[in-house]
């Protein structure tokens, strides 16, 4: 299994980090993918990359609940920061506690859109109460070989097949599938495993039964799980599809 979207330098994991790997490892997790949030990030994703070499993946961005006034200087250093990564992210938009930046937030996103088209490197997008304004920028930005996860989806059906017209996106579903949520699970059911890659990310979002917990890499298969029962066939079918769709986005496998 791949986890997509991890937060492996996050503090919560600074007392027991080799052990949250050794788990994760035994469960099955072969790589993890390491979004980006802001400047504040770097010095410790450096160090799992560091030490945890063949497992843990860089991306780089700037996520949007960092975008203020400053933000050139935070997309300069996420531009210089690019050196290995295997995609650009978190980016994206988030007008969910705010929308003061607004017009910063969408000049930032574009922006690392049109970096991906340089780089010819794949985006992980975070999309919350800005559905529109998304596809706004995807349409604006689209190029041949937009690629990339559509990271926590919190959307319609309609909006992730919108979004599709413009690149080739996955449905990044984590631990919020594991809750009570009939909608997310109806969409969960409908969308084709070959659209869905699998994340945790952790240390947020945990899913049932560890609710109320830090979450860790390692419960990557209570996801799985819960998306083999929603779509009524097996775990393994749910990891070897949903494997395969990550390795080739983010590895070009
Ligand atoms: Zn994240």
């Amino acid at each position: 299994m791949i986890d997509t979207h991890v937060h492996l330098y996050d503090s919560a994991f600074d007392p027991d980090r080799d052990q949250v790997v050794e788990r994760a490892k035994k469960a099955g997790i072969t790589h993890c993918i390491l979004p980006a949030i802001d400047k504040s990030t770097y010095g410790a994703m450096q160090e799992c990359l560091e030490t945890y070499p063949g497992f843990c993946y860089k991306a780089s961005g700037l996520h949007p609940t960092s975008v203020n006034a400053d933000y050139n200087l935070e997309l300069g250093f996420a531009y210089s920061k690019m050196t290995d990564a295997v995609a650009i992210g978190e980016i994206g938009l988030d007008f969910y506690r705010s929308r003061e930046y607004t017009g910063e937030q969408i000049s930032a996103f574009e922006q690392q859109l049109e970096w991906a088209r340089d780089l010819d490197l794949p985006v992980i997008i975070h999309s919350r109460s800005a559905f529109p304004e998304l596809l706004a920028s995807l349409k604006k930005c689209a190029f041949p070989g937009m690629r990339g996860v559509l990271h926590a989806w919190s959307g319609s059906r309609e909006v992730f097949d919108q979004a599709g017209r413009y690149g080739d996106f996955f449905m990044g579903i984590g631990g919020v599938v594991t809750l009570k949520n009939a909608r997310l699970g109806e969409i969960v059911r409908k969308t084709g495993l070959d659209r869905i890659v699998l994340e945790t990310d952790a240390p947020w979002l945990t899913p049932v039964p560890y609710r109320g917990k830090r979450n860790e890499s390692s419960y990557l298969s209570y996801i799985a799980q819960k998306i083999a029962l929603l779509k009524d066939i097996s775990p393994d079918q749910v990891i070897g599809q949903t494997t395969e769709n990550a390795l080739s986005l983010f590895f070009g496998k």
